[in-house]
């Protein structure tokens, strides 16, 4: 089977000043690493943008109108680290927009990958870390509002904690948040999810792996959720500019192959998003995320 692909050009359209920390062109560069090894242009899917209805769903109404309106104070865009723009806008809602698609059709399909998603820093009335909405508490909730029985486990391997999406989704029963990320990194105030695995700086792969792999058997073993989303954030690469951690891209490897492999041995569906990943060295970057792709071709290729 092809595994569906989430993409949306602008993902890699915003404009951003000079030397500015975010890899915005990262996107294109990986949609283009999927073609030249393989990809066919039909495993893709275009999504269309969120709503800002669907966005009150996490986030309060008050924000959405600064938001929309650009009333941040200074110190507010600093903390998100954007400059704001209409095109910003316009991204975002389609970034979403392209993690509830995946979600979606991951239900359906069993596997699929976004590739953008994993703004999990964004709280409900503040933004944080690149990060204004987040995508995945309210692509969660949009689906267990349609489906009110789904039971969706958000699992969390980005480098930073999902602090924005374990408050977002504390009261919500359907969905269990987990996040096993850097100890000693952003964000610095850690909050509660429902399963916080923390390691320290400098962790090598079997560590890192041996955690990832006992942290999914006892989540999916208790919570027996329908659908993982996964947040596949390459920062815990040892190459990372953020990072911290001691990963190599083997073991970037080990884990998507691992994750993927065993969602569909237990037949549980699996939304990934890529998350995270920081270096000025791009096409080392998309090497890393496109650690995903690779995994995801050999578990589902026969
Ligand atoms: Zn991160």
């Amino acid at each position: 089977m092809k595994v569906p692909f989430i993409y949306h050009p602008i993902y890699s359209e915003l404009q951003l000043p000079e030397r500015h920390r975010y890899p915005i062109h990262k996107y294109k560069m990986l949609y283009q690493w999927a073609l030249a090894h393989g990809a066919r242009p039909d495993q893709f899917i275009q999504p269309t943008p969120m709503n800002w209805s669907q966005v009150a769903l996490a986030h309060s109404s008050n924000y959405i109108n600064k938001l929309i309106t650009n009333q941040f104070d200074k110190k507010e865009w600093r903390k998100v680290g954007f400059p704001w723009s209409t095109q910003l806008l316009t991204r975002t809602l389609t970034s979403a927009g392209g993690t509830f698609e995946t979600v979606k059709t991951a239900l359906d399909k069993r596997i699929a990958i976004h590739f953008s998603g994993g703004y999990h820093h964004a709280h409900h009335d503040w933004g944080s870390g690149f990060c204004l909405i987040n995508d995945l508490a309210m692509s969660a909730v949009l689906a267990t509002k349609a489906k009110p029985n789904l039971k969706i486990l958000i699992f969390d391997t980005d480098v930073h904690q999902g602090d924005g999406t374990a408050t977002l989704l504390r009261d919500h029963e359907n969905i269990f948040t987990c996040s096993i990320h850097g100890e000693r990194n952003f964000p610095f105030t850690k909050v509660d999810s429902d399963l916080d695995v923390a390691l320290p700086k400098g962790t090598t792969d079997g560590a890192y792996l041996d955690a990832v792999k006992h942290t999914l058997h006892k989540v999916t073993k208790d919570f027996k959720p329908d659908l993982i989303l996964y947040d596949a954030g390459v920062d815990i690469y040892r190459r990372d500019d953020l990072g911290h951690l001691d990963v190599s891209i083997e073991g970037i490897f080990s884990r998507d192959y691992f994750v993927l492999d065993y969602a569909k041995q237990n037949n549980i569906s699996l939304a990934a998003v890529i998350g995270g990943g920081y270096q000025r060295n791009l096409s080392r970057l998309i090497l890393a995320h496109a650690q995903l792709l690779r995994a995801s071709h050999q578990v589902w290729s026969d």
